[in-house]
């Protein structure tokens, strides 16, 4: 079988807003961390990775 993935969400550090969902394999230790598209702040923030 293939590495699982899960759904995590992707909050903007700033407005606390969950813009975006992705994929993330089950045994990943790392947080994962990225600069996208705030549409509640208009503008490139940094997103953090929340569990669905
Ligand atoms: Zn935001």
């Amino acid at each position: 079988m293939k590495n699982k993935e899960r759904y995590v969400f992707l909050e903007c550090t700033e407005c606390r807003n969950r813009n975006y969902t992705t994929g993330k394999r089950v045994r990943a230790e790392y947080k994962l961390e990225k600069k996208k598209y705030c549409r509640f702040c208009r503008g490139h923030k940094v997103h953090k990775e929340k569990k669905v």
